[in-house]
């Protein structure tokens, strides 16, 4: 209290309202200018990185193309801000444009990613423990470092008053300068600008933080362009083929697996023994299975739809999935999740997270390794509607697999055959070595709990028909060209986060019952499949009749089924 009064009696030099508004704040205009300036130039390390690499611009004409695309940046910003930062907002939506420039820069430098709608999508979609495997002590640094300096700018100062009808000019006069400058600026390097844009359109996700703001845009446009309420029926004409005589009810398992990617499955010829569990079983192996989308929200109701990828991509307006087909045909459905959902194809079906159960022996941190699925799975089944139940059970099992960047925490202390390991989840801190380390060990510990869902299904024989279908979501970089993670544009992404593996087991009785050739189906094993093929491939293996089904894109057809 004491020094309050002090403060207040500090004798003041007699000042004129003008000047001491002059001193203490700031003007609108400089501050927009200073910040786009920043955020255009330093923001977009990620994007001048990859132009300096571009061999078709290097040398002056390289770094005349870097001014003109710098400036080109600067003026969209400048009209970006000045049109939507009006009054009171201007400090706020500066403040936001560039701590998202901060957070961009950061992970496409650190990953090799880039901003887009589907990104977009996940950071929206994303849980308190997924956020938590990617804060770090950089990450911390790179948002001092980028956004720090223009955060105290913004705020160091109050705003200069200005009547409206004067602000209202000063924003014209931004709006209409900076997209003059874009246009200008852009007209200079025209020639090289179209050519790179056109030869290497991954750099357009590299635009910081217009990336972000158009992703966003996206995402919250999405309504407009496809009907959100709107949820089509599907496959309700579906119905179960009559069993054949003495046949069990069928018992299907579909594990969900999460950033697997065939290239490191020593099943599909991977130097290191990742698989060798699964090698001693009696399975198919797709090795040729790519997957619809580079990232877990684009991928999942992709695979659980009955469209193809491209008609996916345009669909006016949701349908229902797989799971409701199954439903719509009798069976019994459950979906068992040890991830972050079923991005919405379960919404009608029964689900249980493992979120809940606290087994000591596999879970810690509030996560659990796959191995918990298999857990309790009787009484799972036994608590299903029990005339569903008796024309057949199809589980999915949701894994959280070889989730990244902290590989190291999805297997356990007995999986970790490859050492040493990453253990941080800034992968930049560690060799490359040590994240595919990280990385084999996770899929070494898919391997094991498949071959314990197979030996499960084993168990069950007596009473069930039992099969088991594994793929993946998508797949994963590594350190390749110095990409790291998934989710880069379908178009640009490298095979690695594409191609997935797709194993499907079939107990003897099954394969018998249901009159298919294991042999025939080994000797497609090299046939290009993808992601289309998952809904009728399902409904074909379990003899669901439906006019949603199409026979071409069912892979297991050919042989038998
Ligand atoms: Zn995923």
């Amino acid at each position: 209290m004491s020094a309050h009064i002090s403060v207040t009696a500090w004798p003041k030099r007699p000042m004129s309202t003008a000047d001491a508004g002059a001193h203490r704040t700031q003007a609108r205009h400089t501050l927009i200018l200073a910040v786009c300036v920043w955020m255009a130039s330093v923001g977009n390390l990620a994007l001048w990185q990859q132009i300096r690499a571009l061999p078709e611009v290097s040398g002056p004409r390289g770094l005349a193309f870097a001014l003109g695309f710098a400036l080109g940046i600067a003026g969209l910003l400048v009209a970006l801000v000045a049109a939507l930062g009006w009054g009171r907002l201007l400090r706020p939506l500066l403040s936001l444009l560039l701590v998202a420039t901060a957070v961009g820069a950061y992970f496409m430098l650190s990953y090799g990613v880039v901003i887009d709608p589907t990104m977009m999508v996940n950071v929206v979609q994303t849980d308190p423990r997924e956020v938590g495997d990617l804060l770090n002590l950089k990450l911390a640094l790179a948002l001092l470092g980028l956004a720090g300096p223009g955060l105290w700018w913004v705020w160091r100062r109050p705003l200069q008053p200005q009547p409206l009808g004067r602000q209202l000019g000063v924003h014209l006069a931004l709006i209409v300068g900076g997209l003059a400058l874009t246009s200008g600026a852009l007209m200079a390097i025209f020639q090289d600008f179209s050519s790179v844009m056109r030869n290497h359109t991954q750099l357009r996700y590299l635009i910081n933080p217009l990336n972000s703001v158009w992703a966003l845009a996206d995402v919250a446009a999405t309504p407009f362009k496809r009907d959100t309420r709107r949820l089509e029926p599907l496959g309700q004409d579906a119905r179960l083929a009559p069993r054949p005589a003495g046949a069990k009810p069928p018992l299907l398992v579909l594990v969900l697996g999460e950033t697997a990617r065939a290239d490191n499955f020593s099943l599909n010829g991977y130097a290191r023994a990742t698989t060798p569990e699964l090698a001693r079983e009696d399975i198919i192996n797709q090795r040729n299975a790519w997957s619809c989308g580079t990232n877990t929200a684009a991928s999942v109701p992709c695979l659980f739809s009955a469209l193809p990828r491209d008609e996916f991509e345009r669909r006016p307006y949701n349908s229902e999935t797989l799971l409701d087909v199954l439903q719509h045909a009798g069976l019994a459905v459950l979906w068992i999740d040890n991830q972050s959902g079923c991005k919405g194809v379960c919404d009608r079906t029964p689900h249980v997270s493992t979120a809940e159960l606290k087994d000591p022996a596999l879970c810690s941190g509030g996560e659990c390794f796959d191995e918990i699925m298999l857990r309790g799975l009787d009484e799972r089944i036994a608590a299903l509607d029990p005339e569903r139940r008796a024309r057949g059970v199809v589980l999915v099992l949701h894994q959280m697999g070889s989730h990244g960047p902290a590989y190291f925490k999805r297997s356990p202390p007995a999986f970790k055959r490859f050492l040493p390991e990453c253990t941080s989840n800034a992968l930049q801190e560690c060799t490359r070595e040590q994240v595919v380390n990280a990385y084999d060990n996770t899929i070494a510990y898919t391997d094991h709990v498949l071959a314990q869902t197979i030996s499960w299904l084993k168990s069950r024989e007596s009473a069930w028909s039992p099969a088991m279908i594994y793929l993946s979501d998508h797949g994963e970089s590594l350190g390749e060209n110095n990409l790291y993670l998934h989710g880069l544009p379908y178009g640009v992404a490298p095979d690695v986060q594409k191609h997935v593996p797709w194993i499907t087991w079939l107990s003897n009785r099954y394969a018998r019952e249901r009159g298919i050739s294991t042999a025939c189906l080994k000797a497609r094993q090299d046939e290009r499949v993808s992601h289309d093929h998952y809904f009728h491939s399902v409904l074909g293996l379990l003899g669901v009749q439906t006019s949603a089904y199409r026979p071409e894109l069912d892979l297991y057809r050919p042989c038998g089924g």
